[in-house]
């Protein structure tokens, strides 16, 4: 049996009330645009504009489309925090699922240009392979979303022969992060309170996310960031035989 202190006590029911309180803030900011521009339209309808109805039924979707994105990203946290989780390890070719997520990120931000490059031979990596590409989906993705229209994301992919592992490096050119808020990103709803991100939707859990899926796959995670840009770079174990049957044991 687990002997837990009153004070441990107190702090975890502290934690967990902040929590409530923070995803109930999450939720009621959309849903009181939706309430609010349905409102108008239903009691309005008649005196507004088409291009005005069209412009509150393109609020309230996207303010839809906010809550969606957070309630997934709770039951993914949910479930991580749970430890119910399977992960499937294989041998994964990291080229072939980079390409893929760009090809999804693409289709939402259509002035940036996205740049590869393989370092040839590349190994396979043994990792979950949905979960690998939740984690290049979130980095890319963000790496779109805090940058400028018309600016570039690099994605290197090499080998690091010293510590066994693959690396992939996703590079913008956005605004940076400062050293002060690097140790503040990872945290749960942690967002930089700066004139860019208020203009841009989140909720400050995908890159907590990311952090705890690299770790739970024993890989690592970091950044490197100025007023150029920013590089994340994930690296993960080189898949070998022996390591995967012993990772089909412990699953
Ligand atoms: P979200 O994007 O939903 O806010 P994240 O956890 O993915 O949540 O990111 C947390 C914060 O870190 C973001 O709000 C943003 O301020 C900052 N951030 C993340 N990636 C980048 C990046 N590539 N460039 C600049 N800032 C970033």
């Amino acid at each position: 049996m687990v002997d837990i202190s009153e004070d441990k006590l107190n702090e975890l029911e502290q934690a967990h009330l902040d929590f409530i309180s923070t995803v109930s803030h999450e939720i009621r900011t959309p849903l009181t645009s939706i309430r609010g521009f349905a409102d108008t339209l239903l009691m309005s309808y008649d005196k507004l504009s088409e291009e005005q109805r069209e412009k509150f039924l393109h609020i309230i979707k996207d303010q839809s489309n906010r809550l969606i994105k957070l309630v997934e990203n709770l039951l993914t946290v949910s479930k991580m925090q749970s430890n119910k989780e399977l992960l499937v390890y294989k041998a994964v070719d990291v080229a072939s699922i980079v390409e893929s997520c760009i090809q999804i990120i693409k289709l939402q931000y259509k002035t940036h240009k996205y740049e590869c490059n393989y370092e040839k031979n590349l190994p396979k990596i043994l990792v979950d392979a949905d979960k690998f590409q939740q984690i290049l989906i979130n980095l890319i993705d963000n790496a779109s979303k805090y940058s400028f229209e018309n600016t570039t994301v690099y994605v290197d992919v090499f080998q690091n022969f010293k510590e066994n592992t693959v690396c992939i490096a996703i590079k913008d050119e956005g605004a940076g992060i400062t050293e002060e808020n690097i140790e503040k990103i990872f945290k749960k709803f942690s967002r930089i309170d700066s004139p860019l991100t208020r203009k841009i939707q989140g909720n400050g859990l995908g890159l907590y996310i990311t952090k705890t899926l690299v770790e739970k796959m024993d890989g690592k995670i970091s950044v490197e960031s100025s007023e150029k840009g920013s590089i994340f770079t994930v690296s993960f174990k080189i898949a070998n035989v022996e390591d995967e049957v012993l990772k089909k044991i412990k699953e």
